[in-house]
């Protein structure tokens, strides 16, 4: 049997799991009765595909809404998983197909519209074809004061009586005069096991800051916080080691992990943290899965995480205890410049890569986020939430400038050099620092040359960082990691549309102002 976690990356291709989803997929896995309420975007649906592709049997998919289900069985197909629809807008041809399929054993996955079961010999069809889970979306259709009450939804609680298996409910609505019904008309009154946690992890600090001495920035982190359980993520093996060792010369109690490991020290490590008081474990995010250690007091990623579900798991294991926890993540354009390249270079097909792009863009949102980040987080995952006071921005709100200019003119620089240099060449360009390398090329000649003399070389360094942040520009491996423009980017070099950049990340001498929220 496929273990979940492996098929989430390699049959529908996502860094990790959104929050709530793990806990769902073992509770359905593990062929409990089950109803989850998450929001609308939350990623419901890959908590029955999952489990369906990974138990035994036929799952049935009941849902209400036909272009839905044959938009996930399109997706589930072209990711080479077996799935088929049975519904009103099936052509024969395609019902045929599935019931072909059916016979001969090869679907995992069935979809199937609520008025199918009120056709005679859908039960026994079922049970012919081993169905053992049925997965109900959109499970407040069930309720009668509801405005979307399908009567054939009450069907659900007999079947799921009559093939005895388990059963997954999911919905939006959270409010308990539905979920009572819920649980009353599928369940039988028999209370499932259910999930209706937010997203949201109130007790956990968010921030991030601008890379300039990352080795400086942890350890000043770590020493505000002496003698408390925490956690160092690093993009590499070789990183985790020298910043332990750093950590111990401060003499902090702290050590290593990382998947080049013997298990045997690894498991020496999890030992270590689990039971001591105040260990600091500096690792890949190899480290984590299965760590329960509810008092872990901060976590900090010395290198920009791979993905926001990547970053939500890992700041998520500080504070489960819910007293106060702190994180801090660090980035710079070398971090991006790196996640850029990994997806440009990976075996992906191209339409996963520019997914990966759009992910790594939104994670880039949130560092260079210009008011509350927990806003941003939970708006990703589709919860929509108040400033929350308990993060950076909140406390200390970013100052925005109009950079239309800026960016243009940084974006001529890049075109007038044929796209070939990066930011530090571009840089000595805007700010009319005739370098040999300037002189040899005749960029001192260039019309652009010492436009940007209105801003110091460290503010054009965060200009472009939000322009990589913003894709607006891109490096090209193929170039040695030239900036390029991207589409994004026409509309502002063409004076159609305005940009704002954060003025705090790009003039530290500009003095901060805290406004209380
Ligand atoms: P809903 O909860 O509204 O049914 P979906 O199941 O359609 O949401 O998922 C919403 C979006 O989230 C989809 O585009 C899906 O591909 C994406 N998604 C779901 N799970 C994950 C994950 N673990 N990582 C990244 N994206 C995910
Ligand atoms: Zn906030």
């Amino acid at each position: 049997m496929p273990a979940p976690q492996d098929l989430l990356h390699s049959i529908f291709g996502f860094p990790g799991f959104r929050p709530g989803q793990e806990e769902i997929v073992d509770a359905v896995m593990a062929g409990r009765n089950t109803l989850a309420i998450m929001p609308t975007g939350g990623g419901k649906s890959l908590c029955f595909q999952l489990p369906a592709l990974c138990r035994d049997g036929v799952t049935v998919v009941i849902s209400p809404l036909i272009a839905l289900m044959r938009d996930q069985v399109r997706a589930l197909r072209e990711a080479g998983v077996e799935a088929g629809a049975l519904t009103s807008g099936n052509t024969e041809e395609e019902t045929e197909g599935v019931f072909a399929a059916l016979d001969e054993g090869r679907l995992k996955l069935l979809y199937m519209a609520p008025e199918r079961l009120a056709a005679s010999g859908t039960t026994a069809l079922l049970r012919r074809i081993n169905c053992t889970l049925i997965a109900v979306d959109e499970a407040h259709c069930v309720s009668q004061w509801g405005h979307d009450f399908r009567p054939d939804y009450l069907r659900i609680g007999e079947l799921r009586r009559a093939l005895n298996v388990p059963l997954a409910a999911f919905t939006a609505t959270a409010d308990e005069e539905t979920r009572a019904e819920i649980v009353n008309r599928l369940f039988d009154g028999k209370a499932p096991e259910s999930f209706l946690r937010g997203f949201d992890r109130p007790n956990i600090h968010l921030a991030f800051a601008v890379k300039d001495s990352p080795r400086d920035q942890i350890l000043r982190f770590a020493a505000a916080r002496r003698g408390q359980s925490g956690i160092v993520y690093c993009a590499t093996r070789a990183k985790t080691e020298t910043l332990a060792q750093a950590l111990k010369a401060e003499a902090h109690s702290a050590c290593f992990y990382h998947g080049g490991m013997d298990a045997e020290d690894r498991r020496r490590v999890e030992i270590r943290f689990q039971q001591e008081d105040g260990l600091i474990v500096v690792a890949t995010i190899a480290f984590g899965m299965g760590i329960d250690k509810p008092d872990i007091r901060w976590v900090a990623h010395a290198d920009l995480p791979k993905s926001i579900e990547g970053y939500y798991q890992e700041i998520g294991r500080a504070g489960r205890d819910g007293a106060p926890a702190e994180t801090m993540t660090l980035y710079g354009p070398d971090d991006i410049r790196l996640r850029r390249t990994q997806i440009d270079e990976g075996a992906a097909p191209a339409d996963r890569k520019a997914a990966d792009h759009g992910r790594l863009n939104a994670l880039l949102g949130l560092a260079e986020a210009a008011a509350c980040r927990r806003q941003v987080l939970l708006g990703y995952f589709g919860e929509v939430s108040e400033p929350c006071g308990n993060c950076d921005l909140c406390q200390r709100p970013a100052l925005l400038f109009d950079a239309t200019d800026a960016v243009r003119k940084a974006l001529s620089a890049i075109l007038r050099t044929g796209e070939w240099f990066g930011a530090g060449h571009l840089i000595d360009i805007l700010t009319g620092n005739a370098t040999q390398k300037v002189r040899e090329k005749g960029h001192d000649q260039l019309p652009t040359f010492a436009v940007g003399r209105d801003l110091s070389k460290p503010a054009w360094g965060a200009v472009f960082r939000q322009m990589m942040g913003r894709d607006l520009v891109r490096p090209d491996s193929d170039r040695f990691g030239a900036l390029r423009m991207t589409d994004a980017a026409r509309p502002i070099l063409r004076g159609e549309a305005q940009i704002t950049l954060r003025r705090d990340t790009v003039d530290k001498a500009v003095p901060r102002v805290a406004i209380k929220t």
